[in-house]
């Protein structure tokens, strides 16, 4: 805790996090520790690879179109450049940068878009990307369950 105390109480909590997406994610069951004297809380993200996966793989599951921030976010996880998006996706990579900017999507095509969205859903079943794509951009929305040795996703729901 930031003020050195120790007296801390333990529960399990909702939390939202911040993910470099449009809007924070709402995570449900995590550990928070709370200080007694200051009330300051430490939020423990517990298997942080695997919920970063598990995010991923919703937002390349999402039926809106991917806004700029979503398209940049997948591209991270699959650790590619923009250059090596243009050359995966057979693009110019002027066209890769101009996706991920704020307000410009413009360009992208569906086929694109799926392509990148089974680049990260990897051996998923290709029929799913059938029903990706398909509507209005819209910012991902979602929230996660901390569970036993696993992470759920959640219709999203206030918190
Ligand atoms: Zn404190």
């Amino acid at each position: 805790m930031l003020c050195g105390k120790k007296s801390m109480i333990e529960k399990i909590g909702a939390h939202r996090f911040e993910v470099g997406l449009d809007e924070k994610v709402a995570l449900v069951g995590v550990p928070i520790a709370r200080c007694s004297d200051c009330g300051n809380e430490e939020v423990t993200i517990p298997r942080m690879q695997q919920f970063f996966l598990v995010l991923a793989q919703a937002v390349a599951q999402k039926p809106e179109r991917l806004t700029p921030k979503e398209i940049g976010f997948l591209r991270k996880h699959l650790e590619l450049s923009n250059e090596d998006l243009a050359e995966v996706i057979g693009i110019h990579v002027e066209n890769a940068r101009k996706w991920q900017r704020e307000k410009n999507t413009a360009g992208m095509t569906v086929p694109a878009e799926r392509l990148l969205r089974a680049l990260v859903l990897g051996h998923a079943d290709a029929k799913e990307l059938s029903a990706t794509a398909i509507k209005k951009s819209k910012p991902f929305h979602s929230r996660f369950r901390s569970v036993k040795n696993h992470w759920k996703t959640e219709t999203a729901k206030a918190i």
